[in-house]
C-alpha cells in the first residue's frame, strides 16, 4: 500500500482518458498528473484512496520521447487542453485504445480503425463560450472549478476571438459593467458566446446577461463593428440560477440573427441556438464517412434523427438523386434553419420535423432505407432502439461524441440483431479528452 507524501520510482506505463499518467506503485494503480507513457519518474503520493492513488511528478528521471513543448501560458490551470504535453501521435494512439478499452468493457467483437484527422490541432474550434465573472475576468473555468481563468488568446480558438473578449472586457470596464456573480446571483454579464464559420469567415457574438437589456450597448455594438468580418450581435436572456449557459430569448442588437458557413460544398445557416459542429474541417471527413457508409446499401429514404440544422442529412441527400430526406431534431430554431438550409441548397426532397428523437413517428422510420443517428453525449434511449428495430430499419449509420455510451448502444442494437463490424473514430477534438465516432450497423 502506498503511502501519503512518500515518494516513489515509477514507469508511466499509459495516460488515462483524463490525460493523468498512469502507473502502479507497490500494486496499487497510480495517477500521476503530467506523467507520460515511458517517463521513469519520482511520483510523490499526494492522495490514497480505496483502490487507487493520485501521485504528483517530484522529478522526471528519464523523460518519454512523447513529451512535447506546451505553448499555452494557462495550460496547466485550464485544463481543457489534457494532452497539450504529449506528442500529437501518441494522443491519437491513446484517443484509439480508448474507444477500444469502451468496446472491451461492453463485450463488443467491433474493430476500432486508425482515428482520423483532419491535422489541424490548434485554432481548430468555431466557437467558444466563455464564462465572465464578477471581477469582468473573461475565460475558461479553472479545472475542475468555477475559478475563471483569463486567456483571451486561447490557441484552440481562432485568434479574433481573444481580441473580441477585449474589447468586451474594455467596454465592461468603461461602463462599470460588471460580470455574474454565480453565489449571489449578481452582475449582468454570464457568458460570450461567439462563432466564426470557417469558410466564410462570417462572426456572430452573443453577449448571454442576467437582465433584460445591456446598458450603452450601441457603445460596444460601434467598437464591435469595427471588427472585420462580424456580421452579427446578439444577446441572449438568461436570468435564472443555472449553469445551463443560454437563456431562451435573443435579441439581436446588429446584422442578421445567424450566421453562414459551408460544408461539404453546401452552405448552412445556423442561428445561435442551433448546434453546429465545432471543428470544420473535420466535420467534413466526418460527414464524407457517413456518406460512404450511408451508400453501402439501398437509401432512397433516408431518416436523420438528432439533425441539428440538416448539416449531415442535407450532405447526403444533396449528393444522391432520388433521395428523400426526413430530419428530426428537438431544437425549433435548428428546425427553421434547416427547412432554409434545403431551400438554399435547392434540395427539394427533404422534411424536417421538431420531436423528439424517440417520439419518430413509425412510419417515417417504416419508411426508412437507413437511420443516421447522431445523438449528444447521453446517446439514445432504448425505447428508440426498440422502436427502429421493429420498423424493420436495416441499416444505421450511427455518430457518436461519447464512445461510452455508443458502445452501450452498440451492445443494444447487437442484441435487437444489428452487426457492428468496425468504429472509425475522429478527432474533433484535438488536444483535449473527447473523440468522436462513426459506426454502421447492419441486420439482414
Ligand atoms: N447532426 C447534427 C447535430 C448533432 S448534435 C450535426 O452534425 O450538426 C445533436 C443534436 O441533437 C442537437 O442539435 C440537439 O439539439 C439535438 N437533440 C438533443 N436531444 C434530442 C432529442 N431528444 N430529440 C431530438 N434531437 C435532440
Amino acid at each position: 500500500m502506498p503511502i501519503k507524501n512518500k515518494v516513489y520510482n515509477a514507469n508511466i506505463d499509459t495516460i488515462n482518458h483524463l490525460g493523468y499518467g498512469v502507473c502502479r506503485i507497490d500494486g496499487m494503480v497510480c495517477f500521476v498528473k503530467g506523467g507520460v507513457t515511458g517517463d521513469f519518474l519520482e511520483v510523490k503520493v499526494i492522495k490514497v484512496n480505496k483502490n487507487y492513488c493520485i501521485g504528483k511528478v517530484e522529478n522526471i528521471i528519464t523523460a518519454s520521447s512523447h513529451r512535447s513543448e506546451q505553448s499555452c501560458p494557462v495550460y496547466k490551470r485550464c485544463g481543457g487542453c489534457c494532452f497539450r504535453h504529449i506528442s500529437y501521435a501518441h494522443e491519437l494512439e491513446l484517443k484509439k485504445s480508448f474507444v477500444e478499452a469502451e468496446f472491451k468493457k461492453a463485450r463488443l467483437d467491433t474493430k476500432v480503425n486508425d482515428v482520423i484527422s483532419a491535422g489541424n490541432i490548434t485554432r481548430y474550434r468555431n466557437k467558444a463560450q466563455y464564462p465572465v465573472n464578477f471581477e469582468n475576468k473573461i475565460g475558461f473555468y479553472a479545472e475542475k472549478t468555477h475559478d475563471v481563468c483569463e486567456n483571451a488568446d486561447c490557441s484552440l480558438q481562432p485568434e479574433i476571438f481573444g481580441h473580441i473578449t477585449n474589447v468586451i472586457k474594455a467596454y465592461l470596464d468603461k461602463y462599470n459593467i460588471k460580470g455574474y456573480n454565480e453565489e449571489t446571483g449578481e452582475g449582468l454579464l454570464r457568458h460570450v458566446y461567439i462563432r466564426q464559420g470557417k469558410v466564410t469567415g462570417e462572426i456572430q457574438v452573443c453577449l448571454v446577461i442576467n437582465g433584460n437589456t445591456l446598458p450603452r450597448s450601441d457603445e460596444l455594438v460601434n467598437e464591435l463593428k469595427k471588427i472585420k468580418n462580424i456580421v452579427s450581435i446578439c444577446i441572449n436572456i438568461n436570468t435564472k440560477n443555472t449553469n445551463v449557459i443560454l437563456g431562451e430569448k435573443y435579441v439581436t442588437l446588429f446584422g442578421k440573427e445567424y450566421i453562414e458557413d459551408e460544408l461539404c460544398g453546401f452552405r448552412f445557416r445556423i442561428s445561435p441556438a442551433s448546434f453546429y459542429q465545432i471543428n470544420h474541417d473535420c466535420a467534413e471527413l466526418l460527414y464524407n464517412k457517413v456518406y460512404e457508409l450511408v451508400t453501402k446499401a439501398k437509401c432512397d429514404r433516408v431518416t436523420d434523427l438528432y439533425c441539428g440544422t440538416g448539416t449531415i442529412g442535407l450532405c447526403v441527400a444533396g449528393r444522391l438523386k432520388n433521395c428523400k430526406l426526413t430530419g428530426v431534431e428537438i431544437v425549433p430554431e435548428a428546425i427553421e434553419n434547416a427547412k432554409t438550409n434545403a431551400k438554399i441548397n435547392g434540395i427539394e426532397n427533404a422534411e424536417f420535423i421538431c420531436a423528439d428523437s424517440t417520439d419518430t413517428q413509425n412510419n417515417v422510420l417504416k419508411n426508412s432505407d437507413v437511420v443516421i443517428l447522431d445523438p449528444p453525449r447521453k446517446g439514445i434511449t432504448q425505447e428508440l432502439a426498440k422502436k427502429i428495430t421493429e420498423s424493420g430499419v436495416e441499416n444505421i449509420v450511427y455518430v457518436s461524441c461519447s464512445p461510452d455510451t455508443l458502445a452501450r448502444d452498440i451492445k443494444q442494437f447487437a442484441e435487437l440483431g444489428y452487426k457492428c463490424e468496425e468504429a472509425t473514430p475522429f478527432d474533433m477534438f484535438p488536444r483535449t479528452s473527447h473523440i468522436e465516432n462513426v459506426v454502421r450497423l447492419y441486420r439482414k
